[in-house]
């Protein structure tokens, strides 16, 4: 009973005040999409309690699925609206794809890539449950090179942490007018989240706040 449906709606209203009290949680598009999504269907049974605890939390191969808060701000960030192409980097659970694909009301297409077999299995398997697969497509290999073949894209969420700079091929596939939203690790240990834009096709990067991620996986 204690984890009715209920009682993880109750607990999910009460994170979307916080996130929106801290103004981390701005527009009505983001706040749609977290009260829409079911967090706790995407853990393993025996972290679903921790659904609506605003942390990272590990679920498998050393991976995390991101805090909500982070989830939040980098989906802000994106300035998601309806009819865009976005690829994420980093599927994990296929949690914040389904968040992306929300933020737009279903209608565009989220592409999303991961490394680990093992994890996009999972998360097709958590996708397909709540009806995604339709709107969000996933696809097992090397993020780090994107998805030449769908590119350009209007939006690149990466979701791990690349190192010195965003990916040279990220960048090439980010549309003319796009956004991207990526953790980089600028020296040793010190990871800050960087919003990427191009306007007409020139390029601009802002520094937002520290973060931790886990590492982007990428050749040398
Ligand atoms: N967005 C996820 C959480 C991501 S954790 C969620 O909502 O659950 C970061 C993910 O990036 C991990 O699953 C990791 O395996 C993946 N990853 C790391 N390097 C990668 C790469 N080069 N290409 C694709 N995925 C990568």
């Amino acid at each position: 009973m204690y984890l009715s449906k209920d009682y993880f709606e109750r607990v999910k209203k009460i994170v979307v005040e916080e996130l929106k009290s801290e103004g981390i949680i701005k527009s009505k598009n983001v706040e749609y999409a977290i009260l829409k999504v079911p967090r706790e269907e995407f853990l393993p049974p025996h972290l679903r309690i921790y659904a609506y605890e605003d942390t990272p939390l590990k679920i498998m191969l050393g991976q995390t699925i991101s805090a909500i808060h982070m989830v939040a701000m980098m989906c802000e960030l994106l300035e998601l609206k309806p009819g865009l192409k976005v690829l994420e980097v980093g599927t994990g659970t296929g949690y914040h794809a389904a968040i992306c694909i929300e933020a737009m009301y279903r209608r565009g297409v989220v592409y999303t890539v991961e490394y680990f077999p093992e994890l996009a299995i999972y998360a097709i398997q958590n996708l397909s449950k709540l009806g995604y697969l339709d709107v969000i497509k996933v696809f097992i290999g090397d993020g780090s090179k994107g998805l030449p073949q769908y590119a350009p894209f209007d939006r690149i969420l990466v979701t791990a942490a690349a190192w010195k700079d965003a990916p040279k091929a990220l960048i090439k596939q980010l549309s003319t007018e796009g956004i991207m939203v990526i953790p980089i690790e600028v020296k040793p240990g010190v990871q800050v989240l960087y919003r990427i834009t191009k306007k007409n096709g020139e390029v601009s990067r802002e520094a937002i706040t520290y973060v931790s991620f886990v590492k982007l996986r990428q050749e040398e």
